[in-house]
């Protein structure tokens, strides 16, 4: 999902070895730009809105999956919805900025019945009652660093309209500016079901 690797916070010497697909929720360049070099060694499957895919594909992508959203297609045996989000999309290229299609999220179904629901950048929406209606996701990822997307604040809002078992911040502690955390969204939630499960950059979990 949203692969940047020349993220300061990337581990130093994490190799990435494998990558059946990528999911790109929209065109800003730390979304979108690492897809390219990834797509370009590994050969995977990349889903992104079609527009962003037709800019993919200009840099050389193979096997973009384009798609919309209340879209669904089957990628890598996951079947993967794209779903809306609150933020801009334009692609940085060359020094313009150029259409990208909308800003998305998107749900990934696993082959046991599990639902995902990565949020990409956004704010919160009362849609996302329509996220938990139609697929009941029990993992939520939602970013929490404020200025560019939400804070704990909106996310806290977000995660009692998705209502799921367990939620994962991201999107903070990138930059000084990204300033929300992960305990601040734990206090906002200490009264109800959804439990904070803060990863840490380079180490491997299981859910
Ligand atoms: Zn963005």
């Amino acid at each position: 999902m949203d692969p940047w690797t020349e993220n300061p916070k990337f581990p130093k010497g994490f190799e990435i070895d494998r990558v059946d697909a990528i999911c790109v929720s929209h065109g800003h360049f730390d979304h979108i730009h690492d897809a390219v070099p990834l797509a370009k060694k590994f050969s995977p499957e990349v889903v992104a809105i079609f527009e962003a895919c037709v800019w993919l594909e200009s840099k050389g992508v193979q096997n973009t999956r384009p798609m919309n959203k209340g879209g669904s297609q089957q990628v890598a045996g996951v079947t993967v919805t794209m779903t809306h989000a609150v933020h801009s999309c334009g692609i940085l290229d060359e020094g313009k900025i150029i259409y990208g299609g909308e800003a998305a999220g998107y749900v990934l179904r696993f082959a046991d019945g599990r639902a995902l629901y990565f949020a990409g950048d956004t704010n919160v929406f009362s849609d996302m009652q329509l996220i938990e209606q139609l697929y009941h996701p029990e993992l939520a990822i939602v970013p929490i660093g404020d200025l560019y997307t939400m804070s704990p604040h909106e996310a806290a809002a977000a995660c009692k309209l998705l209502r799921p078992a367990k939620v994962i911040p991201m999107h903070f502690g990138t930059f000084p500016a990204l300033t929300g955390t992960p305990e601040q969204l734990r206090e906002k939630l200490a009264h109800s079901q959804t439990e904070v499960w803060a990863l840490e950059p380079g180490k491997t979990v299981k859910w």
